[in-house]
């Protein structure tokens, strides 16, 4: 493996860390911990295991978290109304409800109810907007986790820079895009109809895959000492009947040519979270009349 690898456990603990510190100065200030609300609708088990890493990670960093189980049956009218509770709740900051959410409930209604000051998983249309016009917003965790990373390995002036965002999700695509823009990167993005995707990704200096394809990118598709950033999660056959998890990168092949690659899985993943927290603190210190700190 030539690349250094970007190691994104370490970078989400050394942030917690420093969220933690932010915390404390936070109670110190305002004399009261920043609150995160989960709302867990239905019974999927991968989302459980996500909403109880969670309420676990913001109470280690000494928030307070307000966690809200409902069955999979919900009324939508119920669900929004839980949610505006949460809105008028001076003690919760942050409000985060776990999607996807079941069929018979609309999204982009739900996501819509949220106070756009307490979300923090930056998906509300005022804060995609915010995040579009260069106004200070919360922006969407994985895309902020992947910017930290990135100017952690690459250093923080990424100027000039060529990336390539492959994936233009609402959730991952497009807000890295955006943020790569706001870095004055020169950014392209590209989907599934873009054409020749290799040549494409053959000019990047960064690539943020965020396609949910399993080993996708290869290693004749990145130019030496490129920065690869895989968000993919994919789960494939391993031995003996199991399965593991693996990225939108041939990781192994890639290594030999990029500059620096995060893995799959302790890669953009653990970030995720650990942004959450970061999001949540934001909020609180923006409700509070403090000082927001900059957008990584
Ligand atoms: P979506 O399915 O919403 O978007 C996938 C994007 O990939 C679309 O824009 C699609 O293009 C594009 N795409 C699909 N096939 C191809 C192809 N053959 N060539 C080029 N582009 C293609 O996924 P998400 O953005 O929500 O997630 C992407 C991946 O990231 C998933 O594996 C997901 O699990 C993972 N993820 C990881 C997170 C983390 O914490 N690490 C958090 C969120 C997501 P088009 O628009 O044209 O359909």
């Amino acid at each position: 493996m030539v690349a250094r690898l970007i190691d994104g456990k370490a970078h989400a603990a050394a942030l917690r860390l420093q969220i933690a510190q932010g915390v404390a100065a936070f109670i110190g200030q305002v004399g009261r911990a920043p609150g995160l609300a989960v709302v867990l609708v239905g019974e999927d088990p991968a989302s459980a295991v996500y909403v109880r890493n969670k309420a676990k990670q913001t109470v280690e960093v000494g928030m307070q978290s307000f966690e809200y189980k409902l069955a999979s049956d919900t009324a939508q009218a119920d669900l929004v109304a839980l949610i505006e509770r949460l809105n008028a709740d001076s003690t919760v900051d942050g409000i985060l409800v776990q999607l996807p959410l079941p069929k018979h409930l609309d999204e982009l209604a739900v996501v819509s109810a949220i106070d756009p000051n307490k979300d923090v998983d930056g998906l509300h249309v005022v804060n995609a907007g915010r995040l579009a016009s260069g106004l200070p917003g919360l922006v969407s965790c994985t895309p902020l986790g992947c910017m930290m990373l990135m100017r952690d390995t690459l250093g923080a002036d990424l100027s000039g820079l060529n990336a390539v965002v492959i994936g233009r999700s609402i959730l991952v695509g497009k807000p890295v895009a955006q943020l790569l823009l706001a870095a004055n990167c020169t950014v392209t993005v590209a989907h599934s109809r873009t054409r020749d995707l290799p040549d494409v990704v053959r000019g990047a200096d960064i690539v943020v895959a965020a396609v949910g394809r399993p080993e996708m990118v290869k290693r004749d598709w990145i130019k030496p000492g490129a920065c690869v950033i895989d968000v993919g999660i994919n789960r494939v056959p391993s031995d003996g009947g199991k399965t593991k998890l693996v990225g939108d990168v041939a990781f192994a092949d890639v290594a030999e040519v990029a500059g620096s690659i995060s893995p799959v899985p302790g890669g953009v993943g653990p970030m995720t979270i650990a942004c959450l927290l970061y999001n949540t603190l934001q909020a609180a210190r923006m409700r509070a009349g403090l000082s927001a700190e900059a957008n990584k």
